[in-house]
């Protein structure tokens, strides 16, 4: 097996994405965890790891490069690692490194919330959303997240602007959840 990191076949003629709208959503899960008297470090800690877990399935990319071919198994883009079963298995390894519970369950939300956008945008194959128990992959009927590239000729290559664009139009209320001023932002006191 080739294991030189080909950058090239990273990118080359797949659906590549912005992670803005991930960054976003796990950001804006967290908020809705916050609680009004804990430390502002806690609460920002948890908006940014839950930021970091919520773009975490796309690491999967790693291995493309690495050689494994797109297609459907679990170990191509947008397979195993994107199903919504990861959650619970994300919120049970943070709880075992020490996390408090609601935090686990934040983090398991953020998670499964990966795979679930990526139905949104556009995308050669879908998304895995229910591996193991099943190895379809889905789309949504509505795709208003741009992909930087795709084999189809009408799907050209389109600039990173654009692809960023729609990103913060798309995901607009959730970075206004995530940057809401106030401990609890717009979900009130608590
Ligand atoms: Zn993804």
């Amino acid at each position: 097996m080739e294991c030189t990191i080909r950058a090239d076949r990273l990118l080359s003629g797949k659906a590549v994405v912005a992670t803005i709208g991930h960054i976003a959503v796990g950001a804006a899960i967290a908020r809705g965890f916050a609680e009004s008297h804990e430390p502002r470090g806690r609460r920002l800690r948890r908006m940014l790891i839950a930021a970091m877990v919520a773009t975490l399935p796309d690491a999967d990319l790693a291995l493309r490069a690495l050689g494994v071919p797109s297609g459907d198994q679990p170990l191509a883009h947008r397979g195993g690692s994107h199903s919504v079963l990861i959650g619970p298995g994300v919120a049970v390894m943070a709880w075992l490194v020490g996390a408090r519970p609601q935090d686990g369950v934040c983090y398991g939300l953020s998670a499964m919330s990966h795979g679930l956008l990526d139905t949104l945008s556009q995308s050669e194959r879908g998304v895995a959303l229910a591996w193991p128990l099943s190895r379809r992959r889905f789309t949504s009927p509505y795709q208003p997240v741009l992909a930087r590239a795709l084999p189809e000729p009408a799907l050209q290559r389109r600039p990173w602007a654009h692809v960023i664009m729609r990103e913060l139009i798309v995901f607009a209320p959730a970075i206004a959840i995530a940057a809401w001023p106030g401990p609890r932002g717009p979900f009130g006191s608590r």
